[in-house]
């Protein structure tokens, strides 16, 4: 067996975090080949993000920032019994060290920008490396943090994509001898790296994505997601408290989910298992008798009745309408191209025979201004700001054609405003657009709805 994990912030959030981090994957490693992939500690990324962001800062800043997180690493080392923990601690210097210095040429202006992903990367850099010392000082030579450029990328810094080509042989070249010699091998998430060496990332919440790929290339047996919560539920617990565990999902839910707003995944994660059908694993790291959520090919479904509800809050809608639309395909494809041209991508799409809307997420707003000049040559354009992409998802909803009727009649009890539908083109996904203040209530109202005990 050949197991991928990946463990997410929380999973190494603080000195208990990652010794029951270090328990499930020796447990695991009993009777499995194990491969962990990691986040930086919870709130790391943020506050590294944050040292790189908006405005120059000023560079006295920097000192506090460096101390405050080697106090969070360092206490985190303390309280981790290891029994020689000087090494340990000398690479979390030597880390923060050169954090230091790249920050200090960030912030004095000479830095090119794509320097600043490299800042962003020592987050995962610092998590390793104490995990991997937590596990060699349970199992002695167990365990191996290499830092080593896995994940070759594309030069789009931000939100990079692997090119599969050299990722494939990277992956293979560093990790087969490591498991061949019964080691463990340990790997940053959320970082990839360009063919020239620079650091990129791969957007927040990659590292669930960075373990699939590297699941699909070595042809594991499971991809395990490690995380703060059971595993899938039916709604985001934030909004739902009492949202059920899904003990079983498909791939194509999943994605849905994934793409449609439930955090718990990132939406890259499922293509790279879909490809070599392997099965994801979602478990709590602080309850890991859970079952936790099995995502594979195939699952039994229940007619007529959703898997989960989703929201992806704080989209903007995008109405372009036209009495003209006469020639529907041309029109449309003008339409898109615009989006193309300014690599604005598109969540959610409705037409109708004289309108067509879209939703993009506010990401965007910065880059909307020309696009929405293109597209007024087009045709009538209205651009809708704060509102929220609502989504419903189940494979069941194939033979539900009375559950749309069930939805609506519902928000219009509530006095809910929709803007739009959609229905997806493989009918598990029924989306819609409403004002982002009223998103949790429809949520909650639906939810209560389809999942509340006595249905
Ligand atoms: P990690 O740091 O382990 O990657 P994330 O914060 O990225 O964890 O994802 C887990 C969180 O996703 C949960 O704590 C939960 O609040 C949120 N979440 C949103 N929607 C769902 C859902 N449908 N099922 C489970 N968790 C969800
Ligand atoms: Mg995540």
């Amino acid at each position: 067996m050949l197991i991928v994990t990946k463990f997410g912030g929380t999973s190494v959030g603080d000195a208990d975090a990652i010794k029951r981090a270090a328990s499930i994957i020796t447990d695991l490693a009993k009777d499995s080949r194990v491969i962990v992939v990691v986040s930086a500690m919870a709130g790391v990324s943020d506050s590294l993000l944050d040292m790189v962001s908006g405005e120059k800062k000023d560079p006295a800043e920097i000192d506090s920032f460096i101390k405050s997180l080697g106090n969070k690493h360092l206490e985190a080392v303390d309280q981790s019994e290891i029994p020689d923990a000087s090494n340990v601690t000398e690479k979390i210097n030597k880390l923060l060290d050169n954090l230091r210095k790249d920050l200090e040429h960030l912030y004095c202006g000479s830095s090119e920008t794509h320097e600043k992903y490299t800042i962003l990367g020592y987050g995962e850099k610092l998590s390793a490396t104490i995990l991997t010392a937590v596990i060699n000082a349970r199992r002695p030579a167990s365990c191996h943090f290499g830092d080593d450029n896995l994940i070759i990328t594309d030069n789009y810094f931000r939100d990079a994509s692997p090119i599969m080509p050299e990722t494939e042989p990277a992956i293979r070249g560093t990790l087969l001898p490591v498991l061949e010699n019964n080691v463990i091998p340990v790997i940053t998430g959320y970082i990839g790296t360009t063919r020239d060496g620079r650091t990129t990332t791969l957007g927040r919440g990659s590292s669930d994505y960075i373990a699939s790929v590297i699941g699909a290339v070595l042809d594991a047996d499971e991809i395990q997601i490690w995380t703060d919560v059971d595993g899938v539920l039916t709604a985001d617990p934030g909004i739902v408290p009492d949202a059920r565990l899904l003990d079983r999902i498909s791939y194509m839910e999943a994605n849905e989910l994934a793409y449609y707003g439930a955090k718990v995944l990132h939406p890259n994660t499922i293509s790279p298992a879909v490809m070599k059908n392997i099965p994801i694993r979602i478990k709590n790291s602080t309850n890991p008798d859970s079952p936790g959520t099995l995502i594979t090919d195939k699952v039994e479904v229940t007619p007529a009745l959703p898997t989960a509800i989703t929201s992806k809050k704080d989209v903007i809608l995008i109405d372009v309408n036209s009495a003209a639309m006469v020639d529907a395909f041309g029109y449309l494809s003008r339409i898109f191209d615009v989006f193309r041209k300014f690599n604005v991508s598109v969540d959610m799409v409705s037409t109708t025979e004289i309108s067509v809307s879209v939703t993009i997420d506010k990401f965007y707003t910065g880059k909307l201004e020309p696009v929405i000049e293109e597209l007024g040559k087009i045709a009538r354009v209205r651009v809708m700001k704060d509102k929220a992409l609502i989504c419903v998802i189940g494979e069941g909803l194939e033979s539900a054609a009375g559950l749309t009727g069930r939805v609506f009649s519902a928000m219009g009890e509530m006095g809910v405003n929709i803007y739009c539908i959609s229905m997806g083109a493989l009918e598990m996904n029924v989306s819609f657009v409403v004002d982002l203040e009223v998103a949790d209530d429809v949520i909650r109202t639906l939810h209560e709805m389809f999942f509340s005990k006595s249905d």
